[in-house]
């Protein structure tokens, strides 16, 4: 017996086969009826299609054989992908050196006839045979060689398919998979988008809008939905004295202060209006559907709720109001409400003034 050498190109090969993804597949319909259709054309009992691994030959389908593999030592497949452009037919394997005393010859399956025809990857590369064999020696006719050679490349083209059919599922499941990733960064970013919002518009410190939230909340206050103008009035709100309170108690408790007057002031609006941070010491106040004198003693009433909170610092504020007029801009009635705190300011401060 003559073992089967290697090709010459047997790692590029075994590189191949692999790709196919295929050795120890479960048997598949389209390989079995190819063997089927061989088997009949050649007349043999039994046939197969084998690929050559490493160190066996695995049957990818395979007719009246009783082992899915062999090794590749006593494989007839391990010579037949040698010369990968022809069918190798052995007519009788007890007549020939390389096989005689083979043990598939000798024993079960008693081999004595045997065609081939390579099987060859896109790029050219033999990974294995179809073939037909039989216990009783034989010949094949120049017309069966050929239909055996034009089976063997069907086999291939259904490897082929088989393998793009593989790529594209595996392309789906990456996709699927791109696509769930991308699906929850798209919600991540959302919610940072949302939070980015939010925190646009609302003062850090004490909680409550900022400049910008009130002065989009103002200009919509300005009218009704019909575009009929609305009776509101603004109030501007310092802390007296305040840098006195950063420079006897600390930064710390400048900012207690701030947040515990924005709690009031949120307190107090909550019911209508707004109430927002101006920005340092100031907050302002919106108050819709309210006349000065209403507004006035909103803010009154604000000033003596600043001054009793349990803050264990003494604490008065300033408060300039204004009542928008009709044809004012909204900038117009805050510059209003700012002049009427700086004249309670420069009357004493710890005053409500209603703008003139
Ligand atoms: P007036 O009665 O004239 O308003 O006097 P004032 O001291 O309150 O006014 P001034 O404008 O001189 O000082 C405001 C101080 O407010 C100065 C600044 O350090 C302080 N301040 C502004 N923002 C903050 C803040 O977020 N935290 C703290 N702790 N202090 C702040
Ligand atoms: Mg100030
Ligand atoms: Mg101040």
């Amino acid at each position: 017996m003559i073992k089967p050498s290697r090709p010459d190109n047997e790692e590029q090969r075994l590189q191949a086969l692999l790709r196919y993804q295929v050795l120890d597949t479960p048997a598949e319909r389209s390989f079995d009826d190819l063997v089927t259709i061989a088997t009949a054309l050649c007349g043999t009992r039994m046939g197969a299609v084998t690929l050559v691994d490493r160190d066996r030959q695995w049957f990818k389908a395979r007719r009246a054989l009783d082992v899915p593999q062999t090794t590749r030592e006593i494989s007839f497949c391990g010579h037949a992908i040698l010369q990968p452009d022809q069918v190798m037919v052995v007519e009788d394997a007890r007549e020939d050196p390389r096989f005689f005393d083979n043990p598939i010859v000798v024993d079960d399956p008693h081999i004595r006839f045997y065609a081939g025809a390579p099987l060859l990857s896109f790029e050219g590369l033999p990974l294995g045979t179809l073939c037909v064999f039989d216990a009783a020696p034989g010949q094949l006719s120049p017309e069966r060689l050929q239909a055996l050679s034009a089976l063997s490349r069907q086999v291939s083209l259904v490897m082929e398919l088989r393998r793009y059919a593989h790529e594209i599922q595996q392309h789906m499941s990456e996709r699927a998979w791109y696509e769930q990733r991308l699906s929850e960064y798209n919600t991540l970013l959302e919610r940072q988008n949302a939070d980015l919002a939010e925190q646009s518009r609302t003062d850090a410190l004490t909680g409550l809008p900022n400049r910008r939230a009130m002065g989009a909340f103002l200009d919509a206050a300005l009218h009704d939905a019909n575009g009929a103008p609305r009776a509101v009035s603004v109030a501007l709100l310092d802390i007296d004295h305040f840098k006195n309170v950063n420079d006897l108690y600390g930064h710390a408790s400048g900012d207690h202060v701030l947040a515990e007057l924005g709690r009031l002031l949120r307190a107090t609006f909550a019911g209508g209006g707004m109430a927002a941070r101006h920005g340092g010491e100031e907050f302002v106040v919106v108050m819709p559907d309210t006349p000065l004198s209403v507004a006035e003693m909103q803010c009154e009433f604000l000033r003596v709720a600043a001054a009793d909170l349990p803050l264990g610092i003494p604490l008065t504020v300033s408060i300039g109001v204004a009542a928008h007029r009709e044809g004012d801009t909204a900038e117009q009635t805050l510059a209003r409400a700012d002049a009427a705190l700086y004249r309670a300011k420069r009357e004493g401060r710890n005053r409500v003034v209603p703008a003139e």
